[in-house]
């Protein structure tokens, strides 16, 4: 699968806000947004008036890298929200909170949704009792979440659980952090999503 190799805060610098991808270092004074707010590269500083298009471009990149999903896949969420019940762009972000490296990120066990991806791909996780190495497995209400008896002392994991004591996790999860392990009660609501995001524009973006 391709990556992106270059340094990550490239990526919230181009975006104009922390998309939170390297765990700690993002909520210290590190931080590449915190030091220079501006697009890297030599232009990085000129300021032009954003075309419809450019802003709709935009907020689908932005929305790709908070999540870490390859364009492809991106859009074959798209895709799938566009043939569900409901409103296109809300079905497009509850579809990206399933994945499972989300959710073991939103429960504290990782710092990032970049370590989540990894640690689950090594296979740390169980859902509801069975192994999962698919980062990208959709878990549903009801599904329990929990690291694998053999992977409870990784020292990623733990240093998670440690800052996440104080960030907290959101209302839609309930997460028993020193048994490292949670359960997704309710699939989250569009509201539920706090996350900086104008979905309608993604829509706007793959409806032309
Ligand atoms: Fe983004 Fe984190 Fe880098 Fe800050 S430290 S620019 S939030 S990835």
């Amino acid at each position: 699968m391709a990556r992106y190799v270059e340094s990550v805060c490239k990526l919230c610098r181009r975006e104009g806000i922390k998309l939170f991808l390297k765990g700690e270092r993002c909520l210290s004074e590190k931080c590449a947004i915190d030091r220079r707010n501006y697009a890297p590269g030599e232009h990085g500083q000129r300021r032009s008036k954003p075309t419809d298009y450019g802003l709709q471009l935009r907020e689908k990149q932005k929305t790709r890298r908070i999540y870490g999903v390859l364009e492809r896949q991106f859009r074959g969420y798209y895709h799938k929200a566009a043939h569900q019940h409901g409103i296109t762009g809300a079905n497009l972000l509850v579809l990206l909170e399933r994945r499972l490296d989300n959710i073991v990120y939103r429960m504290g066990f990782a710092n990032s949704r970049s370590e989540a991806r990894q640690l689950v791909n090594h296979g740390h996780f169980l859902v509801t009792g069975r192994q999962v190495d698919i980062a990208s497995y959709l878990v549903k209400a009801g599904d329990t979440v929990q690291v694998r008896d053999k992977s409870k002392k990784i020292p990623g994991i733990l240093s998670a659980i440690q800052n996440t004591k104080t960030r907290g996790f959101p209302a839609w999860l309930s997460s028993e952090i020193d048994k490292l392990k949670g359960v997704v009660t309710s699939i989250p609501t569009r509201e539920e999503i706090e996350l900086p995001i104008q979905e309608q524009l993604i829509v706007e973006l793959y409806s032309k």
